[in-house]
């Protein structure tokens, strides 16, 4: 199911077998939360800029418009018409950010719907059973990520109930996956390293986490507040006791720069909301770093936004386009620069598997790591 064709130093090339198809790695996920992509981009569209595989979140379509609802049209897959690989998130990172009034017992977490207040209650057992009903290709385990920092004790019996829920996240899955209505029986599950800023922590909870055996294994709660030479840190001391048969998930991280380094360090899938937060406020990555197309510099500029990208954006529009419809105010502004920026974060990753394949990942990561946390001129 994963299979790692190439290796230079930690930094791996790989290829990940799901049910929707086969995943080149090192991947970036495009971000659909509630089965769209911020900034009024479609499946169609995903298409069109390289994404390989979506990912949506649990704790949305929970709330809206319910997963039984997407169960009942069949699956996320049918529902918003992407027929790729999908990965879901357990919803928990969102019940930690996003919901309010909290209680967490070794059951599970009652919580308020940011929505309308609601109160709900979720555990491990039930955000297997929305994962199932949404039918995505990977299911994430319910976890609690703690903000950094944490103090020591927290983190420590907060990763050891982590690790008691992902147990109870594999019963549950293998039962799901056995009945005989699944949306989609392929689905895998990932367990996800947890334990704050703490090395000791995490090492030991890796240790455990890799002994339930999970179709790939996360590093979550980092990009939480703590300084990147931290995350750096931490992901070095974890990367030995991750499975190295299976592929390894960095959640929610990063920049372009963060990707680079963390490909450096042996991961393997990446998500984050980044690129397209960034480009509805018009912050656009390019090759030679971010510029704001909201400045004024840019009002008679016919070059496109990166003349080294071929995605739809640059091959039709001018910087002096793109500004004037951000100042406009026109919705399109939003849409054209979060296709921009994904095309970037995807053609980023296949750039990274060029250069693995080629034995050249040293040298890509020397000319683009500092570069493209710049601005550009
Ligand atoms: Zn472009």
């Amino acid at each position: 199911m994963f299979r790692v064709i190439k290796t230079e130093g930690a930094a791996r090339r790989g290829e990940f077998t799901c049910p929707h198809g086969v995943v080149q790695t090192p991947v970036f996920m495009n971000v659909g939360t509630q089965g769209a992509i911020k900034g009024a981009l479609s499946a169609f569209d995903l298409k069109e800029i390289g994404c390989q595989i979506e990912l949506s979140n649990t704790y949305h379509l929970h709330l809206r418009p319910g997963d039984d609802v997407v169960r009942q049209m069949g699956g996320l897959h049918k529902f918003m018409r992407w027929d790729g690989p999908m990965l879901t998130d357990s919803g928990g990172f969102q019940v930690f950010s996003l919901a309010g009034l909290r209680k967490i017992t070794e059951e599970g977490v009652t919580f308020s719907s940011h929505i309308d207040g609601r109160r709900i209650f979720m555990g491990p057992e039930e955000s297997m059973r929305i994962q199932s009903n949404l039918g995505s290709d990977v299911a994430m385990a319910f976890d609690e990520c703690v903000e950094n920092p944490a103090p020591y004790d927290y983190a420590k019996a907060s990763c050891e109930r982590t690790l008691r829920w992902l147990e109870r996240c594999r019963a549950e899955h293998d039962r799901l996956n056995a009945l005989p209505d699944c949306v989609n029986p392929g689905q895998v599950l990932f367990g996800i390293n947890q334990g704050a800023t703490y090395e000791d922590l995490r090492v030991w909870h890796m240790k455990e986490t890799a002994k339930i055996p999970c179709g790939g294994y996360a590093i979550g709660g980092l990009a939480v507040g703590e300084p990147t030479e931290v995350m750096y840190q931490i992901i070095e001391a974890v990367e030995p006791h991750m499975p190295a048969d299976k592929p390894r998930y960095l959640m929610g991280v990063g920049t372009p720069s963060n990707i680079i380094e963390a490909v450096a360090r042996g991961i393997d899938f990446f998500d984050c909301v980044m690129p397209a937060r960034n480009a509805r406020h018009g912050k656009l990555f390019t090759w030679d770093g971010a510029l704001n197309i909201k400045n004024e510099r840019f009002k008679l500029d016919e070059r496109p936004i990166d003349p080294h990208c071929d995605c739809p954006v640059c091959r039709n529009f001018s910087r002096a386009y793109l500004r004037h419809l951000f100042v406009a105010g026109e919705m399109l502004a939003m849409r054209l620069a979060v296709m921009h920026n994904l095309y970037f974060y995807n053609n980023l990753a296949r750039r990274i598997r060029d250069a693995l394949d080629a034995g050249q990942f040293a040298a890509f990561r020397e000319e683009y790591s500092q570069r493209l946390a710049g601005r550009a001129e």
